[in-house]
């Protein structure tokens, strides 16, 4: 340390017992560096804080200076990181971060670094923004300030409080045409207290204190005065140092600071988590038959982010359905559409506004209307997924898909989930379900073992015999995942379809144990009415 010009500072080490380096940097000689041991060293890095008032741009937190000795670079990072190594990747950071440019690919900076990450989050209460009230947020220009309203709800259990612990959701934002949230806020949050705030379009986040005279010191820097909430809006870095997006950070205040956890569901999360799959966001799928195979592949969507459905199915939920079905024993009595469209809402609350319900047999005994309301429903499908395990409604759905145009998957576990199959159909591309059934009728996956076996006693020693809900998972992801394939797929044009047809087998004929998945061709017939008219 002694050699790169840093020294011990002895009123620390008596002071507090902390042992502290302090020095200056090689790169700007007018920060000075200080770096502390922790009481754990070496098991624990040394920290690096300026000491100046210069306060770098990135890499540091803005509240105690401390600099990023994870460095700039992810590449950098080092376990055993000593005293001359963590000031040498304070320097990087000086470097990179102070106007020097270097076409040194190691100072390549692209670690996001966002304000709203800094703040100190009591986690005690959390507010939600939804994407009508962001995009309100994000047209107000730099400077302007508007009203707000927000729903909040105690967690159970508490005093009702408007400072007190719980979650709230922006309701209204604007005053003379303000935009309301959609509709499905209502059900989020459980109505209890209305509280009324102002919001602050900022070129820069808010200071980072938590000490209320600070705090009002920069409101009145601003020109405002403090109320018990405010709701601030500025941009920060997202994804690479040089993008950025608009943050939201809620701050409540009697006494102290309290910064309030704001998260925005803008769709920024979706495609940082999910990217490439956006362009599902504006598809509909319709599902026949919303059982326990249907309800678990809308549930995978939903996640996804897809929030347009058709949900078409006759029958009630019962209790015993939650075994295998997504929606809980708690929506019993419920129409299947109807438990079915609320567990997609809790999974994705878009859901909630886009989705279309028809409780109705295919095939069966419908007046005209319904009969109406179900073709309209096809027509505008991206995709139809029939879960129903039925050949009448398979036949029914391949015809009118035909016609219109439109790409099925039929999906379905064998009894007792010893196998299952997923089929999928683009007309006019693949061949349709009747060249499938033609085609595989003889081999589809067996619900029992062959007859050769002497002895299988099902029972409590074979253990996933009956089907249960991860058995149906299996099934489940492999078509959820057929389903994004094949919507992608028509996105770019591509031609790579090595087969049409996932055949999954859980046991082998002797009735062990032996997972097995087969992707296989299925053949277009000569002649078949779809595929091959002449
Ligand atoms: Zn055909």
């Amino acid at each position: 340390m002694k050699a790169r010009g840093f020294a011990l500072d002895e009123d620390a080490l008596k002071r507090s017992n902390r042992v502290e380096f302090v020095g200056k940097s090689r790169t700007d000689p007018s920060i000075e560096l200080r770096v502390s041991l922790a009481d754990s060293f070496p098991s624990k890095a040394p920290h690096v804080h300026t000491t100046t008032t210069v306060q770098l741009k990135r890499h540091q937190r803005l509240d105690t200076r401390e600099i990023c000795t994870f460095g700039p670079t992810r590449g950098r990072w080092s376990a055993g990181l000593s005293s001359t190594a963590a000031i040498d990747e304070a320097e990087n950071v000086i470097t990179d971060v102070s106007g020097i440019q270097s076409s040194d690919p190691k100072y390549l900076d692209d670690v996001p670094e966002p304000a709203s990450a800094l703040y100190y989050y009591q986690n005690n209460a959390f507010v939600l923004v939804s994407p009508a009230i962001a995009a309100f947020a994000a047209a107000m220009s730099e400077g302007s300030s508007a009203q707000l309203k927000l729903r909040f709800e105690n967690w159970p259990g508490e005093t009702v409080s408007r400072a007190g612990p719980g979650r709230g959701i922006v309701t209204e934002i604007g005053l003379k045409s303000p935009a309301k949230a959609e509709s499905w806020h209502d059900k989020l949050v459980r109505p209890s207290l209305e509280i009324k705030a102002k919001i602050f379009r900022l070129g820069a986040p808010p200071p980072f204190t938590t000490n209320i005279s600070d705090f009002n010191a920069w409101l009145q820097r601003l020109g405002h005065e403090r109320t018990d909430w405010m709701a601030f809006v500025f941009p920060e870095q997202s994804g690479n140092a040089t993008t950025q997006r608009l943050a939201w950070l809620f701050v409540r205040s009697k006494h102290r600071i309290e910064h309030i956890r704001t998260f925005v569901m803008d769709g920024g999360g979706h495609s940082t988590r999910v990217p490439g799959l956006c362009s599902l966001l504006e598809r509909r799928i319709v599902f026949i038959g919303c059982g326990s195979l249907g309800s678990k592949i809308a549930a995978s969507l939903a996640a996804t982010g897809v929030k347009h459905f058709g949900l078409v199915d006759f029958d009630f939920l019962e209790p015993d359905n939650a075994v295998r079905h997504e929606s809980g024993v708690n929506l019993f009595g419920f129409p299947k559409v109807l438990a079915l469209q609320n567990r997609l809402f809790e999974l994705n609350p878009q859901v909630l506004d886009n989705t279309k319900m028809l409780q109705m047999v295919i095939g069966g005994t419908n007046d005209m209307a319904r009969e109406k309301e179900l073709q309209e429903l096809l027509a505008q499908a991206s995709l139809i997924v029939d879960t129903t395990g039925d050949h009448g409604v398979s036949r029914f759905l391949n015809d009118i898909c035909a016609e219109l145009n439109v790409a099925q998957m039929y999906a379905s576990v064998s009894n007792g989930a010893w196998g299952g199959e997923v089929v999928r159909v683009i007309p006019p591309r693949t061949a349709c379900w009747m060249c499938w059934f033609a085609q595989y009728e003889s081999s589809r996956p067996s619900a029992e073992p062959s007859p050769d076996v002497g002895l299988f006693a099902p029972g409590c020693d074979q253990p996933t015999f009956t089907g249960t809900s991860y058995d149906l998972d299996v099934v489940a992801g492999l078509a959820s995942s057929f389903v994004v394939d094949t919507l992608l797929i028509e996105d770019s044009s591509r031609e790579h379809y090595k087969g049409d047809y996932i055949r999954w087998q859980l046991r082998n004929s002797e009735g062990q144990f032996l997972p097995v998945i087969e992707i296989l061709p299925i053949h277009k017939r000569k002649p078949c009415p779809f595929c091959n008219p002449n």
